[in-house]
């Protein structure tokens, strides 16, 4: 469903066709993330100082939130080449071979969804991270040997949203492991203001920090809202966004003052609702919203937690009087179990 797809955050076909319009290229115009921006920097220079490749890279963070482009531009301010691969996409050691015997000096290897990788060839994977080398089969049975080719220095970036699927030899591989947060409500307003300029859309500061507010935390979901919000004022006004033309269009659609999905919702109603606000386990929480608990927590948690509706306590998860506010719930008093709706 449309409305559904809206706030989510994994791409559909239509950001992938504007994606290359949209993507920063360098890291003074990619928005927010400022310690992570820092210490990149520092490390590309570094590099770049020593004229030697950069140490391999682990971004990890929810889905759009810039990891895939934080890769691009690392490889732009390295002046180095690129090569994109996946988890899912290298199903066999031969795959890996394949791309890891192409390699070129010092450039960038980009591995999305690392945490997707099969055991054996995530095994591969160690020897090239490590000693620069690809081990090969040769031969089989008991004549069946190991051969070693080596491969230039290069730097891996592997990106995952959920680091906690990552082993810890793979993650001990990384010598920068860098994590991306949700972004604020201002740093969201100037994505969406740059996009803007970018398609050539007027559009002022209210109009912006209304579709910056429903974005999630997230500038694939900003960049998404821009343009349904682009496509009502065309329509139906005068092409020019305001905050007025943006709610109207966000309303249309459905999309939720917080940019809240049917998953966020059903957390926040599990922990509210069914259980009083908490303290409650995340597994119950899984449980019930029927997601398994990694996802929970890497993926929706951050920006919950960001919105202040959300708190993560030794004993569990607890709604806060803020969530209360939000969903239209009351806190149950003492003594009292059960809660209005
Ligand atoms: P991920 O790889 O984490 O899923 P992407 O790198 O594909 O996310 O980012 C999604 C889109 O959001 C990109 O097309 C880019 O235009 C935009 N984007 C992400 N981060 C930023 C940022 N910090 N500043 C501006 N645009 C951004």
């Amino acid at each position: 469903m449309a409305e559904e797809r809206i706030v989510s955050a994994a791409p559909i076909e239509e950001d992938r066709q504007l994606d290359l319009a949209l993507r920063p290229k360098s890291l003074a115009d990619f928005v927010g993330q400022e310690k992570l921006k820092e210490n990149l920097s520092i490390a590309i220079e570094a590099a770049c100082r020593r004229d030697e490749a950069l140490d391999h890279i682990l971004l990890y963070g929810p889905p759009g939130l810039g990891k895939t482009t934080l890769a691009t531009i690392i490889a732009n301010e390295l002046d180095v080449r690129i090569d994109y691969t996946a988890g899912p996409v290298l199903q066999k050691k031969l795959d890996l071979t394949g791309a890891l015997t192409a390699i070129q000096g010092k450039q960038v290897f980009f591995i999305d969804e690392i945490h997707r990788l099969l055991p054996d060839v995530e095994e591969m994977l160690y020897s090239a991270l490590e000693d620069y080398r690809v081990d090969l089969m040769v031969g089989a049975g008991p004549g069946a040997r190991t051969h070693s080719i080596p491969i230039p220095a290069f730097t891996a970036i592997g990106a995952t949203t959920r680091a906690g699927l990552i082993s810890a030899p793979l993650r001990g591989r990384f010598g920068l492991v860098l994590r991306l947060n949700p972004y604020e409500t201002s740093e969201l307003t100037r994505i969406v203001m740059r996009s803007a300029s970018l398609l050539n859309v007027e559009i002022d500061a209210d109009g912006g920090l209304e579709i910056a507010r429903r974005s999630r935390g997230t500038p694939r979901i900003a960049n998404r809202l821009l343009r349904r919000v682009r496509d009502y004022s065309e329509v139906r006004g005068d092409g020019r966004i305001n905050r007025e033309t943006a709610r109207i269009a966000l309303d249309l659609h459905e999309v939720d003052p917080h940019g809240l999905d049917e998953i966020d919702r059903k957390v926040m109603h599990t922990i509210l609702a069914k259980y009083g606000g908490g303290p409650v386990g995340l597994g119950t929480i899984a449980a019930s919203v029927g997601e398994d608990a990694s996802t929970i927590e890497e993926v929706y948690e951050p920006y919950l937690m960001q919105l202040g509706f959300l708190d993560r306590t030794p004993r569990g998860r607890v709604g806060t009087q803020l969530a209360f506010e939000y969903f239209k719930l009351s806190p149950p008093t003492r003594g009292q179990l059960g809660l209005e709706l």
